[in-house]
């Protein structure tokens, strides 16, 4: 792996990983066309205290690496870990932000956040507590009874992103989750989260970011990995300098969404 720029010493990187994909690969069976690789023995960590950035083409595999590390899909080679226990299925420690949202336009605002406890067999009130902060938390207090089709792109993003956050997960995995947004409105939940993330309003202590935006890649994260296309594998690593320190609070400051 090349290492492009190394600037800063990041404490975070002394820490043990809190996620740790180590030599996966993924190849989907194309028929007749015979088998097409995917991901070919990528190595991921991401420890607490970072933003990583995973930064490629379309097509190249990070969708597919972001799945495995969720534990939506098992990769056909190498391993994934949370917290060193192997992922053999989605965790509430893990959560994901996905491109397209993922909402379900049948339900309100509220009851899209709060299915993201459900499965978890959290009490209907204690759901309901924490839904409600975690809306109010992403900006979205006010619009609990409104429908997905009510809202813009970038309240719909903030109601995936509250959904995520419910859960308290430790780490939260971003697909691309500013790609379907006009330019500004993805500036503005840019910088919104940010500034969760800085002054330690969420409650987690990692994120893992999709992003085909070198921009938005260098503006909001730690360390960038470069990723190649067929297959797709991490080529390079850039560690950004960034203009002031954004080191995050204590990681036990997971206070106010809870
Ligand atoms: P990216 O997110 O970088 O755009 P993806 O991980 O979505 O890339 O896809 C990488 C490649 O794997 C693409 O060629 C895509 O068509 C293929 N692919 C992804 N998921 C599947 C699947 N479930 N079955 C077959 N091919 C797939
Ligand atoms: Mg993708």
């Amino acid at each position: 792996m090349n290492e492009i720029i190394a600037t800063r010493d990041f404490t975070a990187e002394k820490a043990t990983p809190l996620v740790s994909a180590k030599g996966v690969c993924q190849s989907y069976d194309k028929g007749a066309a015979g088998s097409l690789v995917v991901l070919d023995k990528v190595d991921v960590d991401l420890r607490p205290g970072e933003i990583v950035g995973l930064l490629g083409r379309s097509g190249s595999g990070k969708s597919t690496l972001l799945r495995a590390i969720a534990g939506l899909i098992q990769p056909s080679g190498g391993t994934v870990t949370f917290e060193g226990r192997a992922v053999t299925g989605p965790s509430s420690g893990v959560a994901v932000v996905f491109q397209s949202f993922a909402l379900f336009p049948w339900l309100s605002v509220l009851e899209n956040v709060e299915l993201g406890l459900e499965a978890q067999g959290v009490a209907p009130a204690e759901r309901r507590k924490r839904a409600l902060a975690a809306i109010d938390l992403i900006g979205l207090d006010g619009f609990e009874s409104a429908y997905p089709k009510e809202l813009s792109g970038g309240m719909r993003q903030r109601v995936g992103l509250a959904r995520a956050l419910v859960v308290h997960p430790k780490v939260l995995l971003m697909d691309e989750p500013f790609s379907a947004l006009d330019v500004l409105t993805a500036e503005t939940l840019r910088t919104d989260l940010l500034d969760l993330w800085c002054e330690g309003r969420m409650p987690i202590e990692a994120i893992l970011m999709v992003t085909h935006n070198i921009e938005e890649a260098v503006l909001m994260c730690d360390r960038i990995l470069i990723f190649g296309s067929n297959p797709g594998r991490v080529i390079a690593e850039l560690k950004v300098e960034l203009p002031q320190p954004r080191d995050r609070l204590d990681p036990a400051f997971r206070t106010l969404v809870e």
